[in-house]
């Protein structure tokens, strides 16, 4: 049976246990079994996390002096490389990535993330010349001082928790902050490998903390309430995203939201590779588990026979070559935990209740072993207004919407609550028009990847607000400062 290390917390320079001593299980989603214990956060740690991040961004020099905090993440990052095969198996058997998988999402995207930070670091503005301007009669000279924004709560999910993590964790050290990292109960061993590390790597007590619990809520709601913490930068579900920015306004906390989507992929008529387009949207990969996920197929009503012929032969080919962890060709392995598979099941339940044809999949599978299995599963004949096109599923559910023209393919994928991501695929110029007018934070066209950590990412509507990786991922954690002064005076050193 695999086991992992124990994950512990790590407050104010300390790789610690629970101040009460106590553990919970961190469930494999492949056996159903225990793989590691991870120390339950109570209160008072957390309280204590929040002191120490506090007390570093306030009374160290962390938030100025770049070359000590470039230096610092440059050895952490090597950390991380050296880590790398421990981080795969972390990835494997707490988030349920499967073999094939792993070294995509998982691992070699988070840490290509993170060399994309180091590398657009020096874009970023530290100081912008705002010129001169006159003003009751005298001349001004302004500049504006991009600052660090202070002590940010970095609340992160279990999907792709590494890439995730860093992109909050790295994005805001550069800046200059310190931070309590919080990631989800299901993946906690991925958050304690930056208490680890960062100790290893010699990083000033308090400038990075990592707390986890049993409870979903307990330490998140903390950050989010505690007038010591000046930005929530919160990956995961809408309704969790909607709660924080309720309760962040008694302090009027900044937040920062990465949230939920429903993206569509328009397959157009004139797609040169229409049958390549239609196959490659099969939701397989991670068993589905990603916020960008394209879960909406928009295909033409002049070839949604053909289409519906294509997946069929496609999930066909792909058959029953997932599942297993020994695997290094699979792709698709379990969903996280018993909870999500029940919910996908339900939509599934649903889909057949509100008319959609199941074309392939819809049970859950036993047979794999303990854990929780649910097949690849498409639903056809779905119209845009049922809950399983509207919801966000998070499992290897794919539904396949027909379209009458452009327009009526803009309007479908439009009318979303969310507006994270999408893709469009056909003849170059109709397909750029139809992305320009998407709403949403990224549109591939003809696959084109938009998803790299030297490019902003996030969403709009219900997809939440501010945008990770890229300079702009890190600027999120400043803020612009203004200075003028009478001109004829000189600049301030
Ligand atoms: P979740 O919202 O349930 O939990 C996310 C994090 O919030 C966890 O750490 C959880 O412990 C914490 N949390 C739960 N309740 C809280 C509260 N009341 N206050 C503060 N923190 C709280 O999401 P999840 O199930 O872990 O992840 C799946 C969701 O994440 C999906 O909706 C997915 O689309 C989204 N996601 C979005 C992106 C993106 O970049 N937009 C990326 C990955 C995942």
């Amino acid at each position: 049976m695999t086991t992992l290390p124990d994950a512990k917390l790590f407050i104010d320079g300390k790789l610690r246990d629970s101040s009460g001593g106590a553990t919970f299980d961190v469930i494999s989603p492949w056996t159903g079994e225990p793989v590691c214990k991870a120390a339950d956060a109570t209160a008072a740690d957390v309280n204590e996390a929040i002191a120490a991040a506090r007390r570093a961004f306030d009374t160290t020099d962390w938030s100025t002096n770049v070359e000590k905090r470039v230096a610092l993440l440059k050895r952490y990052r090597e950390l991380f490389e050296k880590n790398r095969a421990r981080l795969g198996e972390l990835a494997i058997h707490e988030a349920g990535a499967a073999q094939g998988a792993v070294n995509r999402a998982h691992v070699d995207m988070a840490l290509d993330g993170w060399d994309d930070y180091m590398a657009v670091f020096d874009k970023v503005e530290w100081e912008k010349d705002y010129g001169e301007k006159e003003t009751f009669g005298r001349m001004h000279k302004r500049i504006g001082l991009r600052e660090a924004v202070g002590v940010v709560g970095a609340i992160t999910p279990w999907n792709v928790p590494l890439y995730v993590n860093i992109g909050k964790v790295v994005a805001a050290l550069l800046a200059g902050c310190t931070v309590i990292l919080k990631p989800a109960p299901d993946t906690p061993g991925l958050g304690a490998i930056f208490g680890e590390l960062a100790q290893e790597a010699g990083f000033p007590e308090g400038v990075i903390n990592v707390v986890f619990g049993a409870d979903p809520a307990l330490a998140g709601e903390m950050l989010v309430t505690d007038p010591r913490v000046d930005l929530i930068s919160f990956t995961g579900s809408t309704g969790v995203g909607k709660r924080i920015m309720e309760q962040g306004a008694a302090t009027l906390k900044r937040v920062f939201l990465e949230l939920g989507g429903k993206s569509a992929k328009i397959v157009l008529d004139d797609s040169p590779n229409f049958a390549m387009d239609v196959a490659t949207a099969m939701l397989v990969f991670h068993a589905g588990q990603g916020c960008a996920v394209q879960s909406r197929l928009l295909v033409p009503k002049s070839r949604y026979e053909e289409a519906k012929a294509i997946l069929q032969g496609a999930y066909g080919k792909f058959g029953d070559n997932w599942g297993d962890v020994d695997n290094p060709g699979h792709i698709m392995g379990p969903v996280i935990s018993r909870r999500q598979m029940e919910r996908v099941k339900s939509y599934i339940d649903l889909g057949k209740e509100e008319g959609a044809t199941l074309l392939v999949g819809g049970n859950i599978r036993p047979d794999k072993g303990g854990g929780y299995f649910i097949e690849p599963t498409c639903f056809v004949d779905v119209t845009n207004d049922m809950r399983i096109a509207q919801e966000e599923i998070f499992g290897p559910v794919l539904v396949v919407i027909p379209y009458e023209d452009d327009e009526d393919a803009i309007r479908i994928a439009n009318e979303s609550s969310y507006g994270l991501s999408g893709g469009v695929s056909g003849s170059h110029d109709r397909a750029i028009n139809i992305a320009r007018r998407v709403r949403t934070g990224s549109m591939s066209v003809n696959d084109g990847m938009c998803i790299s950590g030297d490019i902003p990412f996030g969403g709009c509507k219900a997809s939440g607000m501010g945008r990770e990786w890229g300079v702009e991922g890190i600027e999120e954690y400043t803020d612009v400062k203004i200075l003028a002064w009478p001109v004829g005076q000189a600049q301030p050193a």
